[in-house]
């Protein structure tokens, strides 16, 4: 049965409800516990299949790449920073950076962000869709 959210959720298969809303999750291999996201049925390290457990992943990582973009192809409002970060289970996300400008203050490569769920966009039928969004952790100003 498909899970129920609040809110459209850009892809219902990367979240689940938790105890304060919807949560990133991804599929751990319970025969060697590699985490995957988007969630996978088989594990690519010992073959098993449909051996997975959804769990939830971090809700902090690192920003390991990000750009700034001036174009839109999605109808999302420029400039946005979008990126990869790394999460401590090995896996890595590709999404929107929020709370981020003035980008080149607020944004350094290997810095810590948190894993927020915002509204993404309004879609052609005025559908507000939500994703995960990568916010920067306070850290004390240099
Ligand atoms: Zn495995």
């Amino acid at each position: 049965m498909a899970e129920q959210f609040p809110y459209k959720m850009v892809n219902p298969d990367f979240f689940s409800m938790g105890p304060d809303g919807p949560m990133v999750v991804g599929a751990k291999c319970r025969s060697c516990d590699r985490v995957y996201f988007p969630k996978k049925t088989i594990c690519v390290d010992c073959w098993e299949r449909g051996n997975m457990d959804v769990v939830p992943l971090s809700r902090k990582g690192k920003l390991s790449l990000f750009t700034i973009a001036t174009m839109s192809l999605l109808g999302l409002d420029t400039p946005y920073a979008c990126g990869y970060v790394d999460l401590p289970e090995g896996v890595r996300l590709f999404g929107l950076l929020t709370d981020s400008e003035p980008f080149d203050e607020k944004l350094r490569l290997d810095m810590e962000v948190e894993i927020v769920i915002e509204k993404m966009m309004t879609n052609d039928f005025g559908e507000e869709i939500y994703a995960y969004k990568f916010k920067p952790c306070n850290e004390a100003e240099s």
